[in-house]
């Protein structure tokens, strides 16, 4: 069978299902994507838009022993359900081994290459089509109260410059001559010059109508039972009514639920799902002109044409835990110490959804060493809508055996 006949399944139409999608398409694949919900709900629809170039992973020196501090404060930005659960206990020790300078500065190496990759590839795709996701490469803006927290930022941004990418450390009067939403309490920011945002839905959904326009068949309310074996070969899925599908390569897409397909074929790729909610206003008077993140709490803020997102949280309860409603109010109560009238605007939507977080803070791509036949891209964590659209690309060499635009042991499946 010639290369251009291959078909391929992918399982999951988030940010790394529909972008690998598009880098098979390109070299002539026939794609079916799988998802058992429509393209509106996961992750990759609600997140925040910061596309963020050289975004640190979770596991940073002194995040585990600060996020036994968090626990214990209501207002954190990270939450751990208290409970028995050996995965948990698991996840949380070997995290806690890899938050050390050493792994921090080998991760950001290769996550400031793969972030470079991503925003051309993120420009190639706008440019070859029509979809309209309000992309603004004017940076985004770590605002700060506090004169200790802009320090602090201005030397983790310092590290960015060794891999080439901007920052410029900005006072609050310039911010407030720039846009008076600004409360008098922001004393500055740290600019990252060539990051950007987009809204995460236009883009996921416009991405999607792209792929069906050039021959990809989207099929939504279709839920992938499990992985067909034949021997270790992955011969295709099945589906939950039965229905299987074979084709010559499965993508494993399914972001956080991407271990529970795995484990039921003997692999894991041992995740947590960390819950982070968004909250979306409109009628504010003034607008950030560019996404920020608001230092002290974590809470990321993206302006969409007429609607501000606020979104934040990480929150390690599970699958399912009902919502914690203080923790949602408190992006509005806290955003509002950095920007004005957030506490008054209307609420237009609220959202829940889960990042895909491996305990070593590095996404799983590519080939899966003991499955031939089986692709993997998960794991991408807080910085999914960023690096998805490089991962989907490096998917697509692996399985066209080409050679890969980035090659890391951090990234590779087979480290599990
Ligand atoms: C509050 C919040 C804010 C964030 N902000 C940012 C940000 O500003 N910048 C950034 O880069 N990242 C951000 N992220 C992270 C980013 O959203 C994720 O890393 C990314 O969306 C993960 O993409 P994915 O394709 O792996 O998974 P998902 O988007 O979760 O997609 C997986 C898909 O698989 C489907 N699926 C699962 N199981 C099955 C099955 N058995 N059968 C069929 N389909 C299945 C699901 O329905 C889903 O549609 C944020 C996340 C959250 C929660």
């Amino acid at each position: 069978m010639s290369a251009q006949e291959r078909h391929i399944l992918v399982i999951g139409a988030g940010i790394l299902g529909l972008s690998s999608a598009w880098y098979l398409l390109e070299r002539g694949a026939r794609v079916t994507i799988l998802d058992r919900e429509p393209i509106r709900d996961a992750a990759s629809c609600g997140n925040a838009g910061l596309i963020s170039l050289g975004h640190p992973p979770l596991t940073r020196p002194g995040v585990s022993i600060q996020g036994l501090k968090w626990m214990f404060d209501k207002r954190s930005p990270l939450y751990i359900k208290p409970r028995l659960d050996g995965d948990l206990a698991r996840w949380l020790w070997t995290f806690h081994r890899h938050c050390t300078r050493s792994h921090y500065e080998g991760t950001m190496e290769v996550l400031c290459e793969l972030g470079r990759l991503s925003a051309d590839c993120f420009e190639s795709i706008l440019a070859e089509t029509a979809i309209d996701c309000d992309w603004q490469r004017r940076g985004w803006d770590d605002v700060c109260l506090h004169e200790s927290s802009l320090d602090h930022a201005e030397e983790e941004a310092g590290l960015l410059a060794r891999f080439g990418f901007h920052s410029e450390r900005v006072d609050g009067d310039a911010l407030r001559a720039e846009a008076p939403a600004y409360t008098d309490a922001v004393r500055g920011a740290i600019r990252f010059e060539d990051s950007a945002t987009l809204s995460p839905q236009a883009f996921t959904a416009g991405l999607a109508r792209e792929l069906e326009a050039r021959g990809a068949t989207i099929r939504t309310d279709c839920t992938v039972e499990t992985i067909l074996l034949r021997g270790d070969r992955v011969e295709g899925v099945r589906l939950e009514d039965g229905e299987e599908l074979t084709a010559e390569a499965t993508v494993l897409a399914a972001g956080v639920w991407s271990d529970q397909l795995a484990r039921a074929i003997g692999l894991r790729i041992p995740m947590q799902p960390a819950r982070g909610y968004h909250r979306d206003l409109v009628g504010l008077e003034s607008m950030p002109p560019r996404g920020c993140v608001l230092n002290e709490t974590f809470i990321a803020v993206s302006p969409f044409h007429d609607t501000l997102r606020l979104a934040g949280t990480l929150e390690l309860s599970g699958f399912d835990a009902p919502w914690l409603d203080d923790r949602l109010a408190h992006l509005t109560t806290a955003g509002s110490r950095y920007l004005r009238g957030v506490d008054t605007a209307t609420v237009t939507q609220e959202w829940a959804g889960y990042r895909p977080c491996t305990a070593d803070g590095m996404p799983v791509v590519g080939a899966v060493p003991r499955r031939p036949g089986l692709y993997v891209g998960t794991g991408h964590a807080m910085m999914g809508m960023t690096l998805g659209p490089a991962s989907g690309r490096l998917i697509a060499e692996a399985i066209y055996e080409q050679a890969p635009a980035l090659d890391s042991p951090l990234l590779a499946a087979a480290r599990y």
